[in-house]
């Protein structure tokens, strides 16, 4: 059985991983992304706070050498779901299976004065450039503010402000900044009221505005104002803004899209196309957009894919992840959360926030490094 698996972000690395380790050489899988390695979107976080380098929160695709796996570096052109075929830059490509972990693409332009105005935080290039705009900054009112939904990793934002916080007050800029988040939530992270709550509290303890239930439509870069989906206008010198977000052009012009993003049977994770499955990001399964529920769904798939080799059961998707949530000052918590189809999602903080649970954090990226790449 030959698996065709699109895109190498967390679910492309988790599927091939989970493949390679059940079934060694017998696996025929092909694993293919445009870019030369892997950054983890909690690393963004990192280089644009001046945490880490661009370099060492890089992982290239180079090193990946698993039994059974191909890596092919190449941008995927277009997608026949129904043949399960691809067209590349390095030519086609069939598989018996394909999965589509493509993620979800980042439009910084379709924000009226984002690009002149602002600065976005979302894509690479967008958190790295945003490291040296606050390495110039010499304080005043920063907007942290959401332009769409839906958007990867809702805590990010949250997580960005109080980040933000410790970054001014470091710099001895703070008292004469002010931070406000606008975001289009009830509450940091709806699904955990407890987390929720805890958020809310380090915001008031830090001084940190929360505009919620709304969003930023558009951004006067000669006025240097946000004018806000409800009405608000906010002033600004410094805007970080999470880009609109969007299915990758390529999967929306194969026809797989409804509404946006691929339907998929939220248990099997399977396309309305025979034998073509849809992860992550680009998938509508009703999971936020987030890594480890990327990989949760990954590994449903595996194990589907596996059972078919080898016989024998697999579960359904359930929804679950567990998730680190920064409050700065070194302090991370554990969120568990589930999102089971068709059911009201729930969950709460189960740990932290600690100075432990942040070592957990890293040596959570530091374990799946090794898993999928197979060094430290
Ligand atoms: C600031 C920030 C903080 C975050 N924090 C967290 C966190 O703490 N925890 C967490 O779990 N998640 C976090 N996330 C979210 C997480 O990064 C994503 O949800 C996750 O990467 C999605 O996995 P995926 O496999 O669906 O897609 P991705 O990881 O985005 O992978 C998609 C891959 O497809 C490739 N690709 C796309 N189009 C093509 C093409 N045409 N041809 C070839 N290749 C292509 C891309 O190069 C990419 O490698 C954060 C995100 C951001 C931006």
């Amino acid at each position: 059985m030959r698996v065709l698996v699109l895109g190498a972000g967390f679910g492309g690395l988790e599927l091939t991983t989970e493949l390679s380790d059940a079934l060694g050489e017998e696996a025929e899988v092909i694993l293919i992304d445009k870019t030369e390695g892997f950054v983890f979107g909690f690393s963004k976080l990192d280089v644009m706070f001046g945490r880490a380098t661009p370099e060492s929160v890089f992982h290239p695709y180079r090193d990946c050498i698993k039994p059974g796996v191909e890596f092919v570096q190449a941008t995927i052109l277009s997608i026949d779901p129904m043949r399960r075929r691809v067209q590349t830059d390095a030519g086609p490509y069939e598989g018996d299976v394909l999965v589509v972990a493509l993620g979800a693409d980042l439009d910084p332009a379709a924000t009226p004065g984002l690009l002149e105005g602002g600065q976005e935080f979302y894509t690479e290039a967008g958190a790295f450039a945003a490291a040296d705009v606050l390495a110039d900054f010499s304080g005043g009112r920063v907007i942290v503010g959401v332009t769409s939904t839906p958007f990867k990793c809702p805590p990010a934002p949250s997580e960005a402000a109080l980040l933000l916080h410790d970054f001014l007050t470091e710099r001895g800029l703070r008292e004469g900044s002010d931070i406000s988040l606008v975001l289009p939530l009830p509450s940091p992270f709806p699904p955990a009221p407890d987390a929720s709550r805890a958020v809310l509290a380090a915001f008031k303890e830090r001084g940190i505005g929360f505009y919620p239930n709304d969003m930023v439509r558009e951004i006067d870069p000669v006025r240097n104002i946000a004018r806000l989906a409800g009405g608000d206008e906010m002033e600004y010198d410094l805007f970080l803004g999470v880009p609109v977000h969007r299915v990758p052009a390529v999967v929306e012009e194969a026809g797989m899209c409804v509404d946006g993003w691929v339907p998929v049977d939220p248990y099997t994770l399977q396309t309305r196309f025979t034998d073509v499955f849809a992860l992550g990001d680009v998938a509508s399964v009703g999971t936020p957009k987030t890594g480890v529920f990327a990989a949760g769904q990954a590994v449903v798939v595996a194990q589907a894919l596996i059972a078919r080799c080898r016989g024998g059961q697999s579960q359904p998707y359930g929804g679950r992840g567990i998730c680190h949530l920064e409050f700065g000052n070194q302090q991370v918590a554990t969120i568990d959360v589930t999102f089971p189809p068709g059911k009201t999602p729930h969950g709460a903080m189960v740990v932290g926030p600690s100075a432990a649970i942040a070592a957990d954090k890293s040596e959570f990226a530091a374990t799946k490094i090794r898993r999928w790449f197979g060094r430290d």
